[in-house]
């Protein structure tokens, strides 16, 4: 990212995250209530990079960031050498096993994957200090939260398409920002 580029202050973080109102939910994976096969379908059905981990759909409490490289890998790893997995076996971040049904299948593991403190602003975080953060900590993505709940994700394509858009705004507009 080009330090010279200049953000209107009018800019926030909720303005150029995704999804936008149009878009399909934000993707994300719970921390023990999926199962192999889910996880493999919305991995499967989507091309994100990567995946916020959150305690419960209703909740939204983000608990970590997981990539879809690693993930891939890790359950690739887990259906090959692992006794017992199959598609029915529960994906767990959590650090502690919840109660297992004992006929039921074994579940994966996968807390080591996890980034468990993912950069996060909140959607009234101003876009010159999230870019600013991004160049500092040369991040790829930051979360975006609301009171706690996750709301939506900013990639670095996301900042450079947003700097682009307002590079080729009529001049007018932001003259009378
Ligand atoms: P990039 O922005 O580098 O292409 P991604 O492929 O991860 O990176 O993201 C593509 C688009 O989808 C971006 O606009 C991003 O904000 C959005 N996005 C990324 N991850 C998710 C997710 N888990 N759920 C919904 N949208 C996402």
């Amino acid at each position: 990212l080009e330090a010279k580029e200049e953000f209107e202050h009018s800019s926030l973080a909720v303005d150029v995250m995704r999804p936008r109102r149009a878009d399909p939910a934000l993707a994300v994976l719970t921390q023990e209530s999926m199962t192999v096969g889910e996880v493999e379908t919305l991995v499967e059905n989507t091309h994100y990079s990567g995946f916020p981990v959150v305690v419960s759909q209703e909740s939204q409490r983000l608990v970590g960031f997981v990539l879809r490289r690693d993930l891939l890998i890790s359950i690739d790893n887990a259906r090959k050498r692992q006794e017992g997995i199959v598609s029915a076996s529960q994906v767990l971040f959590t650090e502690h096993a919840p109660a297992q049904d004992p006929d039921g299948p074994p579940p994966i593991r996968l807390r080591g994957i996890l980034d468990l403190s993912p950069f996060t602003v909140t959607d009234h975080t101003p876009m010159d200090i999230t870019v600013d953060i991004f160049r500092k900590l040369g991040l790829r993505q930051c979360l975006v939260t609301h009171n706690g709940r996750l709301l939506g994700i900013i990639t670095k394509k996301d900042i450079l398409k947003h700097m682009a858009q307002i590079a080729n705004r009529d001049p007018d507009s932001i003259l009378f920002n």
